[in-house]
């Protein structure tokens, strides 16, 4: 392993920091240890240990620093940039299947994109685009695991923040002194916080003009004072062994309400303070969005061909695949995937060199397949739930029924297939479930829908923007202008 990288185990001892995650009316002590957190966090471990390994191909020497650094993380200035960074998220998504939305490469992208226009970030009366600058090598020098938290609490949706009749429930500066700003409030959720080194929060939701307090971008770490983390319930102590629920027991990333009280953030973790175009721009107007959701597509085209290969499988196992029927189906499926995993490539195909020099994903396909996303996912799960029909419900309640002497001779005889003995397809079938039925399964129904934002929000703002509507118009109007009124007559 390279000296110079960071090593699951050193990630794992940076968690005990005294951070304040909060989980059924209780601090939790240490999260590489408790049950709810210490799965994924050993999963996010692998990870490191991975992009630490030379031979795994995800390193790279950064510009901006001149060190080694993984290329998760890096700002792509080329095609050639732009498909070693793309393998390198495909290296880190393929060991989780897809089922972790926001490992490392994910935010971190964002912050990528945003050292890639620091200039947007500065005032007149402070250049905090050195801060961005500056963050984006530290995350380069010391392979950072930030999340964010960049979505205000629901708490009404027909006004915003500074319209709520309450101060300060969404994230805001309440004061500022030579320190820093002073923050007070919270955002939605922060996927993995809990089981991260930082946390970004900002707001990508338009905010009014009224809403300046509430225009803020900083960094934090997790541990820092007065940040909290007030979990959901969390699905991997209640998954009884990894053989009943493969996925949950693994994968289950902690979503958690962020409340800061009163939080100092000293200057240099500031990229936005009470600034309302920058919040704005800091995602548009730089590559941002696109290169971090790109990472998105790479990892949800990747858990697409997993779920595939289940349903594939099931199929076989059942003696189905051979139905006319049933091949329709997995055709419909393969269809759905392969339209996936093509917008993934013909973002990468399309990409062109942004003002700023950077090779940015081809929007058009990259916006497009995430404004199905909401429908894709979805549609996918139903068809596995069509094909596997009740198996996924004729199954032993745990793996005890395996082996109890009391119940494996009936459990064993009676849940087989051809050719497939009881193991086997029970495991499968358990998998299935936790693909199609288990809380895991339902929560990450919900994730695939919004973690990019509402489907109005996907669809109809970054779908519809990126689309290129102008041209298709073009092409209509000078189809229109080939004839007129007279053109019937005139023909005659
Ligand atoms: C599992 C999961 C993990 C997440 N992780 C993160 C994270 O790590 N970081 C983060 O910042 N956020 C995270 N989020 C939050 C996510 O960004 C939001 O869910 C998303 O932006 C949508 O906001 P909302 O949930 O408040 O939905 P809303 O904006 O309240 O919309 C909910 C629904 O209301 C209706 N609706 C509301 N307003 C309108 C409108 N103007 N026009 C039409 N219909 C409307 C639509 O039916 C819409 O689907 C996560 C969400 C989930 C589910």
């Amino acid at each position: 392993m390279h000296a110079g990288m960071r090593t699951g185990k050193e990630y794992l001892s940076s968690l005990q920091d005294g951070r304040t995650v909060l989980l059924d009316g209780e601090r939790v002590d240490d999260v590489t240890t408790h049950p709810a957190f210490a799965p994924v966090a050993t999963v996010i471990a692998e990870l490191y240990d991975i992009a630490a390994d030379p031979s795994q191909g995800m390193q790279y020497v950064a510009p901006e620093t001149g060190e080694t650094a993984n290329r998760v993380f890096g700002i792509p200035r080329s095609a050639a940039d732009l498909a070693a960074r793309r393998a390198a998220i495909q290296r880190w998504a393929s060991h989780t299947h897809g089922w972790v939305g926001r490992s490392p490469d994910h935010v971190g992208a964002f912050l990528a994109g945003f050292a890639a226009r620091p200039e947007l970030f500065d005032t007149d009366d402070r250049a905090f685009g050195e801060n961005v600058t500056a963050y984006h090598q530290r995350l380069l020098r010391e392979d950072l695991f930030v999340s964010y938290a960049i979505i205000p609490p629901q708490v009404s949706r027909a006004a915003t923040a500074s319209g709520w009749g309450e101060d300060f429930l969404q994230a805001g500066v309440v004061d500022q002194t030579d320190e820093g700003i002073v923050l007070r409030g919270s955002q939605m959720l922060a996927t993995g916080a809990a089981v991260a080194d930082e946390v970004l929060i900002t707001c990508i939701k338009p905010l009014g003009p009224d809403d300046e307090d509430f225009a803020i971008s900083v960094v934090l770490p997790v541990n820092a004072e007065g940040l909290k983390l007030y979990c959901r319930r969390p699905y991997a102590p209640a998954a009884t062994s990894a053989f009943d629920y493969p996925l949950t027991s693994r994968y289950d990333e902690p979503d958690a309400l962020v409340v800061l009280d009163d939080v100092v953030v000293p200057w240099e973790r500031v990229f936005a303070n009470r600034n309302l175009s920058v919040v704005r721009d800091q995602f548009f107007g730089t590559p941002a969005h696109a290169l971090g959701n790109w990472q998105a597509q790479v990892r949800f085209a990747t858990k697409l061909n997993f779920i595939a290969g289940i349903a594939r499988r099931v199929t076989q196992v059942n003696g189905t695949d051979k139905i006319p029927a049933v091949a329709d189906k997995l055709g419909e499926l393969a269809s759905v995937v392969a339209g996936v995993q093509s917008g993934v490539d013909a973002a990468e195909l399309t990409a062109t060199l942004d003002p700023s020099g950077v090779m940015v994903p081809g929007k058009q396909a990259l916006y497009g397949a995430m404004g199905l996303q909401p429908e894709t996912y979805p549609r996918v799960i139903g068809i596995l739930r069509d094909l596997v029909g009740g198996g996924v419900l004729q199954l032993p309640a745990s793996v005890r029924d395996l082996t109890s002497e009391l119940t494996s001779p009936d459990v064993r005889h009676y849940i087989q297939s051809p050719g497939v003995e009881s193991t086997e397809r029970v495991k499968l079938f358990k998998l299935a479930w936790d693909v199609i039925g288990s809380e895991f399964a339902g929560r990450h129904q919900q994730y695939e829908m919004f973690y990019a934002g509402a489907p109005f929000v996907v669809r109809g703002v970054y779908a519809f923007r990126n689309f290129g509507y102008d041209a298709a118009v073009a092409d209509v109007e000078s189809f229109l202008s080939g004839y007129t009124v007279e053109t019937p007559d005139q023909e005659a």
